[in-house]
């Protein structure tokens, strides 16, 4: 399954394998690359992602901030495909 971000404040996107099940957190590459392609302007506060999320289907997916548990940095996690 893949997910694809949006920015719509920034017209950009970019797409992630999702390796599991929903809910599925991205890992810390996944991170690094989706604010490195919606945004990567230091300071900004567009947010990264901002915008509507779609599977590989065109399904509208549920995207949510989260963190990690370890306490180690901020993401964002693929919640649910929106029926
Ligand atoms: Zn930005």
């Amino acid at each position: 399954m893949q997910a694809t971000l949006t920015n719509t404040f920034h017209n950009t996107q970019v797409t992630v394998a999702i390796m599991g099940e929903l809910p599925y957190r991205l890992t810390k590459d996944q991170t690094a690359k989706v604010k490195h392609a919606l945004c990567g302007r230091k300071g900004c506060t567009c947010g990264v992602v901002r915008g509507p999320a779609f599977d590989s289907l065109r399904r509208k997916l549920e995207v949510l901030p989260d963190a990690y548990m370890d306490g180690s940095g901020s993401t964002w996690s693929i919640c649910s495909v929106v029926a």
